[in-house]
């Protein structure tokens, strides 16, 4: 037994499932976890000394990889200041300031811990300020695990069929409306059978959370337009978009500005925060400006938010993101070439940094495209990868990431274990 495995037996008596977020379980791919000691650049290590080319980046906020130097120096110097105070800092203007620059649809911006905090309160800023209940999200979108958000999610509800938590309330629940992804008439559809009681629709720009699905050409737009004719608010939820795609997040780079914006992960640099932001008239609306209730006791921490500016420091510094790009490239198509050679069925989607290989035939654009997946390929597939040092998300729901500490060895070793992996796989059937 490695001493992973033995750490999970143990764990599992006194957490539940012996993780702090499902995922980590590594039960949709028939293994138990790794546990990780330590991380530096595009590696990670394991307590059984094992070394891996990570491509979770912790589930993307590591955009420049495992403990940057300039990261680490950040964190530790805020530490020697204090750890928190629960009143204002210089720091958080500074970051603020920051995000309402590079963001185009945020003029005022407030942090939270958490993604999930981000889009619960910009959906409660939504509801408030349109007086209105009910919201149209996506089959498949993950938003967090928020109540309102439990409903024909993604990630890790949809990795464990349990899209549809149990502890909704079903009131709440009815006030969640799903449309298909992609699928402009489904939104339409959606405010015509609810007439006036829509607040809000939210939606990834780019579907991140089963694995990849870029929006096809049109569907942002035709978003906008639709939120503005029904006197709806438009939310982009660039949790994992937001600074991934480009300094200005997928807004920018498809050119569609919502009314509300919901950022993480990268913004904290690997320590919890979350944001959300928009329009002055709206953000206006929150406590103690206006009438809408959202705080936080480590707000805006001095560590999370020193972590988060010298990352979208250094971003804004290097501006990696040609080089991000040509990398997926190389990793995505080359996944996609051998596969094909190979004889399997699989669909490749990437965008900018974050990618996808789905094990289907099936032409990719929804989730009921995703789920089409041969889910017991994929699990097989993870298992041989990270038998070759590739540590991939544990889901064929989940993207993969590439940061800038990547180099091209890196995805010549991913994708000369990824041609093995396959021939293995078909070997072992023939
Ligand atoms: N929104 C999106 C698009 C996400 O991908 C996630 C998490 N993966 C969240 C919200 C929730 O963020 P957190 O896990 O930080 O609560």
């Amino acid at each position: 037994m490695t001493l992973s495995a033995e750490m999970h037996e143990k764990s599992r008596k006194f957490i539940p499932g012996g993780v702090n977020s499902p995922v980590r379980a590594f039960r949709s791919v028939g293994t138990s976890p790794i546990y990780i000691r330590s991380g530096k650049g595009s590696r990670i290590y394991d307590i059984d000394g094992n070394e891996y080319i990570d491509f979770v980046s912790s589930w993307g906020p590591l955009i420049l990889g495992h403990a940057h130097p300039e990261v680490v120096d950040a964190v530790k110097k805020a530490a020697e200041h204090g750890t928190s105070f629960g009143a204002p800092t210089e720091l958080e203007l500074e970051l603020a300031m920051k995000i309402v620059s590079m963001v185009p649809g945020i003029e005022k911006v407030r942090l939270v811990n958490s993604g999930t905090e981000a889009t619960m309160s910009a959906v409660r800023l939504a509801r408030g300020a349109t007086g209105r209940d009910k919201i149209i999200k996506f089959e498949g979108c993950y938003h967090g695990h928020a109540d309102s958000f439990l409903i024909k999610a993604g990630s890790g509800a949809a990795t464990f069929g349990i899209p549809s938590s149990p502890g909704v309330p079903a009131s709440l629940a009815s006030d969640t409306l799903n449309a298909a992804y992609n699928d402009l008439d489904s939104v339409r559809q959606l405010f015509e059978n609810n007439p006036r009681t829509i607040a809000c629709i939210i939606v990834e720009p780019v579907a991140g959370n089963m694995g990849v699905v870029p929006p096809e050409k049109g569907f942002l737009e035709g978003l906008r337009k639709l939120a503005d004719e029904f006197s709806a608010l438009l939310i982009f939820d660039e949790v994992i978009t937001g600074f991934r795609l480009a300094l200005g997040g997928a807004q920018q780079v498809f050119n569609v500005i919502p009314d509300l914006t919901t950022l993480g992960k990268i913004i904290g640099g690997g320590l919890p925060v979350g944001a959300y932001g928009g329009r002055a008239d709206l953000m206006d609306r929150m406590a103690p400006e206006g009438p809408i209730y959202q705080a936080g006791t480590l707000s805006g921490n001095p560590l999370a938010v020193s972590a988060g500016l010298a990352t979208l420091g250094i971003l804004e510094r290097e501006n990696p993101y040609s080089k991000l790009e040509s990398l997926s490239e190389k990793l995505f198509t080359g996944m996609e070439k051998e596969a094909k050679e190979l004889g399997f069925d699989i669909q490749v989607k990437w965008i900018s940094s974050l990618g996808c290989g789905f094990f289907t035939s099936t032409p990719i654009r929804n989730w009921s495209d995703v789920s089409t997946c041969d889910t017991k390929l994929f699990a097989e597939f993870h298992q041989r990868m990270l038998k070759r040092g590739i540590y991939l998300a544990p889901s064929q729901f989940e993207a993969s990431f590439i940061s800038a500490a990547h180099t091209e060895d890196d995805i010549n070793r991913a994708l000369d274990a990824f041609q093995d992996s396959l021939r293995d796989i078909r070997s072992s059937k023939a």
